[in-house]
């Protein structure tokens, strides 16, 4: 029974950044749950070394090389997963950038391109999958949030409101695809290790001791702490759970 709950064989999910990081993690725990995985990010290589590894747990695994910010590619890539692994149950939107500045020192240009990478990525990615989960009887949409969908910080200007607006859009999915059986969540990553932190940590001074001394669980957070989750989101466990933002950060958020 239990193992039923979380079994995702059969089940096709497109993981947006699963190349690496926090998608890689995300990606692995949904192929140990049986799903066939699309991973979509720009680097050919890093792709095509993380579909090797993920084939290797004995699902069907597929790089389709595309910039989620631009919406033809967006669309030729649902196209390719379905016509490949023939149907879309799950979608991760996690693809994310960050340029760390002030408000008064980001240029228009710096802005957009965290917006778009960030939040409207989401939009594309999710109104393009859309047709396919209704037609499969319903699907689960996973977008990723940050600390950020809660707290500011002097240098994310652009990517605070790309991870505030990243919860609000998740919402608004939960409440317009309820009806098709489409279940919309957030995951809010506290401070996790990974290439994009490895630079924060050089960028933001006193960073690395701050996360620690603020984190009950004494830690930074690793990429496999995001393949438990990811496989609750994306499966029967969670058809009751919609329109949440879940914190998955050793406890950061409710530190006092
Ligand atoms: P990484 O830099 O390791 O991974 C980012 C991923 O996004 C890469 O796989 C990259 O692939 C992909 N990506 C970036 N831009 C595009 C694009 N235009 N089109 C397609 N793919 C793209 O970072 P993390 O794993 O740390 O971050 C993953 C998500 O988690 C992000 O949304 C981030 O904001 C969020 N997050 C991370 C936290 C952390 O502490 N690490 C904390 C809170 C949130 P490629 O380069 O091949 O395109």
């Amino acid at each position: 029974m239990t193992s039923e709950l979380f079994n995702l064989k059969g089940k096709v999910a497109i993981v947006t950044g699963g190349n690496g990081g926090i998608g890689l993690g995300m990606a692995r725990g949904l192929a140990d749950a049986g799903a066939d995985i699309a991973v979509v990010g720009r680097n050919e290589e890093k792709s095509k070394a993380a579909v090797a590894e993920i084939a290797k747990r004995g699902v069907r695994a597929i790089a389709v090389a595309t910039d989620v910010t631009d919406k033809a590619a967006v669309g030729r890539m649902v196209g390719r997963v379905k016509e490949e692994l023939g149907r879309i149950d799950i979608l991760v939107n996690n693809a994310g950038i960050n340029i760390r500045k002030p408000p008064h020192a980001l240029e228009l240009e710096e802005w957009e391109s965290v917006i778009d990478t960030n939040l409207t990525s989401a939009f594309l990615c999710s109104k393009a999958v859309y047709p396919a989960m209704k037609e499969a009887g319903g699907g689960k949409v996973i977008n990723i949030g940050s600390m950020m969908s809660i707290f500011g910080a002097s240098f994310a200007p652009a990517y605070a409101a790309s991870k505030g607006g990243i919860v609000q859009f998740t919402r608004a999915c939960a409440c317009a695809w309820a009806a098709d059986n489409i279940q919309a969540n957030a995951i809010l990553p506290g401070w996790i290790d990974t290439d994009l932190t490895k630079r924060a940590r050089v960028e933001v001074g006193g960073l690395h001791e701050r996360v620690l001394a603020r984190t009950p669980a004494a830690r930074w957070g690793e990429i496999a702490d995001f393949a438990g989750i990811a496989v609750f989101l994306a499966s029967s466990a969670s058809d009751f759970v919609t329109g949440t933002a879940i914190p998955v950060d050793g406890g950061f958020s409710i530190m006092g």
